[in-house]
């Protein structure tokens, strides 16, 4: 009975204890058996726990019972990070109600207020909690007039709950049944429609698809089909998350399961994309969307015999993660690899890892950059994903890049740090407001090149981590930059090849050549080590060669023995310096590009 089902999700700023409180509706709802019971249950891929973000979202069906009614309780955790918030807003798009979690000693943060205006979008039911009273400095009274004034409720209509000692938490999941709706449902002989918002790969029943179905019902041996793919399939079977997969009869209206497609194509499938039967399909659902990789990087495997095991490493990964893309690519130095594209920093830092961890692949990656439009002097206009495609100035009749729209939350005391810090990353501030007692938020724009030159790093640093950003793409403007080149040995090393804006290409190329300087290991003859920018060297330093005493054991009488080992060893250099190359080693890379 439709009646009796929930469908919620948590939505919460990272850290506010999302994973931990969904430990205790599993425990209290005895979805996991007591001895199987493990924190954070639902972040099941070991770098999310190890890191304590859930990267992969997890759905689960709970039973619970209220007044000896029963009911069925489905909760989709998402993650947390704005790279991910696209996948956020399909989850959302997939249930009634929303848990808004927010931390009583942090309060309200820039990602919750993203997250509630999203909610609020799509209708949803938002039940207001605080979480972590049971720490000694949680700021209860505070947080929850700022809750007050974000949502515009009464007071007493916020929970206070502890997710880690369960204090609260029946009370929330009784909350959950009055407060939220139970799900609109279709006609039962309607034709089926169903929302994917997730999906995962299995060699032997292909895509398996996570979905919310809307219309009708959808069971084993139905003809049905991709909208958007434009994929046809017969369903192999479906089922429920326990959160294991769990096959049922059928998923009806206003449940949430999962669909096996046996499409064996993994490239097929998008998050967003619309479940419809074959023959008499319903309209597709809107706000379907691309995902828009917007940060990109060469990636190559540390040794080239390595590269096969890269590619197949890459294509392993896209089964669960169609977010990122890669084509191959090769370069003087590095040889091949792979040009990818990202949703975020924190997105490619995160594959990488998992090809180190999971492939056991030695990577070197490049600085990381985003699209360039350019627009040449003969009318052209090109997307440009890596700094050594980037033209010389002299063809270039414009630049333009991708910026954002961000929103920053602070402590009153670190407003001006904030707001210089924001000046030197080019943003253009445009409301500064007052939120809560003691708290500002900033809102602005700036271009996204300017995240990666260690922005949230120095927004930690400056507001001692209470500041908290936010942010979503906006549009692409015009920029004022240029490519900066690194070269060892007159060799340009295209993994340091970045685009600066104009007026830091002097201070970026002393900087980078100085840090190569201190970084590099020393070799048997000199290295020059130069910044290029603009059709000029912009700095230039000589790393001088390792002296190798070879005459040093030599010592009385015989000048013209040690004469002739001191012209061999010269002859020997300059061989070294004819084969031009300079091992740069790995370590050099990462020193380098961390920055
Ligand atoms: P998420 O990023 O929102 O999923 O947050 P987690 O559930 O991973 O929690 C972040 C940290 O806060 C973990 O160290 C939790 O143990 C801790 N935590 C979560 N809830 C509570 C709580 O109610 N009280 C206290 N003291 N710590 C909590
Ligand atoms: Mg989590």
């Amino acid at each position: 009975m439709a009646d009796n089902i929930r469908n919620f999700c948590i939505i919460a700023h990272i850290d506010h204890g999302k994973s931990t409180l969904a430990d205790r509706l599993l425990e209290l709802t005895k979805t996991v058996e007591q001895r199987k019971m493990r924190e954070q249950y639902l972040d099941q891929m070991e770098l999310e726990r190890e890191r304590g973000i859930t990267i992969k979202l997890q759905p689960v069906t709970m039973r619970y019972a209220l007044n000896a009614v029963p009911y069925t309780l489905n909760l989709i955790d998402t993650p947390g990070h704005i790279d991910f918030s696209y996948e956020v807003s399909r989850s959302l798009a997939a249930v009634e109600g929303a848990i808004l979690l927010v931390d009583a000693s942090q309060g309200v943060e820039a990602q919750t207020i993203t997250n509630v205006e999203l909610a609020r979008s799509l209708g949803l039911v938002i039940i207001p909690v605080l979480n972590k009273i049971d720490l000694p400095h949680a700021r209860t009274e505070e947080s929850a007039k700022e809750l007050v004034d974000l949502l515009h409720i009464k007071k007493e209509d916020i929970l206070k709950i502890s997710a880690k000692t369960g204090e609260g938490v029946p009370e929330l999941l009784e909350e959950v049944v009055r407060r939220l709706p139970s799900p609109r449902v279709s006609q039962i002989q309607s034709p089926p429609r169903a929302l994917i918002f997730d999906f995962e790969y299995s060699s032997h029943q292909g895509i398996i698809a996570y979905v919310r179905v809307s219309d009708g019902g959808i069971k084993k041996g139905d003809e049905l089909k991709l909208y958007f793919a434009d994929e046809k399939f017969t369903v192999g079977e479906v089922g429920i998350f326990t959160p294991a997969l769990r096959p049922a009869p059928e998923i009806l209206s206003g449940q949430i399961g999962y669909v096996v497609t046996n499409i064996k194509k993994p490239e097929t499938v998008r998050v967003g994309d619309t479940i419809v039967s074959s023959k008499n399909p319903l309209p597709a659902f809107p706000g379907y969307k691309e995902p828009k990789p917007v940060v990109f990087s060469s990636i190559y495997p540390e040794s080239q015999d390595d590269f096969e095991e890269l590619r197949s490493a890459f294509f392993r990964l896209r089964l669960t993660d169609s977010a990122f893309s890669f084509e191959q690519e090769a370069d003087a130095v590095l040889g091949r690899g792979f040009r990818s594209g990202f949703l975020g920093m924190l997105h490619m830092e995160i594959v990488v890892e998992r090809i180190r961890r999971e492939f056991g692949i030695n990577l070197v990656v490049a600085t990381p950059t985003v699209a360039y439009e350019i627009t040449y002097r003969n009318g052209e206009v090109k997307l440009i994903y890596s700094p050594s495609d980037f033209p010389e100035e002299h063809e270039i009749a414009k630049v333009r890049e991708p910026w954002i729209k961000f929103e920053v939350l602070t402590p009153q005391s670190a407003l001006s740090g904030v707001l210089q810090l924001l000046q030197e990353h080019r943003a253009e501030v445009s409301v500064t407001s007052v939120f809560g007692e003691r708290r500002m938020t900033v809102a602005g724009a700036m271009p996204i090149r300017e995240l990666m030159r260690g922005f949230f790093d120095q927004l930690k640093s400056v507001s001692q981590g209470y500041a908290s950003f936010n942010y979503e793409w906006s549009d692409m403007k015009e920029a004022d930059v240029a490519r900066l080149n690194i070269l060892v040995a007159d060799e340009p090393v295209s993994a340091f090849t970045k685009i600066v804006a104009k007026d830091q290409v002097e201070f970026e190329g002393r900087r980078m050549v100085e840090k190569l300087h201190e970084v590099l290991p020393r070799a048997l003859f000199v290295i020059k080590i130069q910044a290029v920018a603009r059709g000029r060297i912009i700095a230039s330093r000589a790393l001088s060669a390792l002296k190798k005493d070879v005459a040093g054991y030599l010592y009385g009488g015989d000048r013209t023995r040690r004469m002739k080992l001191w012209a061999k060893q010269k002859r020997g250099k300059k061989k070294l310096k004819e084969l031009g190359k300079v091992n740069i080693p790995h370590e050099v890379f990462v020193k380098m590009i961390k920055g």
